[in-house]
């Protein structure tokens, strides 16, 4: 099972259950039907703030919900399951390290 999927089921044993959808109607209207992040008002979903895995006593707290659009959504998740950016350290070491080979 890839890191994607493992990481989705967690938020699956919420989403699949009926009161769910009622909840995240309650999102969307509270949030005026538009992504918190870029305020796009199509292709809406309602994120955990706090991720299910990490946080299952906030799985139906509407205070770790919120709005976003599906391309924020999943650069949300991305970073989350560790694809997003690399550590500014790390990559402040590789560019140290490119930079001495350089020079022999
Ligand atoms: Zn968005």
């Amino acid at each position: 099972m890839n890191l994607r999927k493992q990481y989705a089921a967690h938020s699956r044993r919420i989403t699949r259950q009926p009161r769910w959808k009622a909840l995240r109607e309650a999102v969307k209207d509270r949030d005026g039907w538009a992504c918190v992040l870029c305020g796009a008002r199509t292709r809406l979903e309602v994120d955990h703030v706090k991720p299910v895995r990490d946080w299952p006593e906030l799985a139906w707290d509407m205070g770790n919900l919120q709005t976003l659009c599906c391309r924020c959504h999943s650069r949300k998740t991305r970073v989350e399951i560790g694809l997003g950016r690399e550590n500014p350290a790390r990559e402040a070491w590789k560019k140290l390290a490119r930079s001495g080979l350089n020079e022999q």
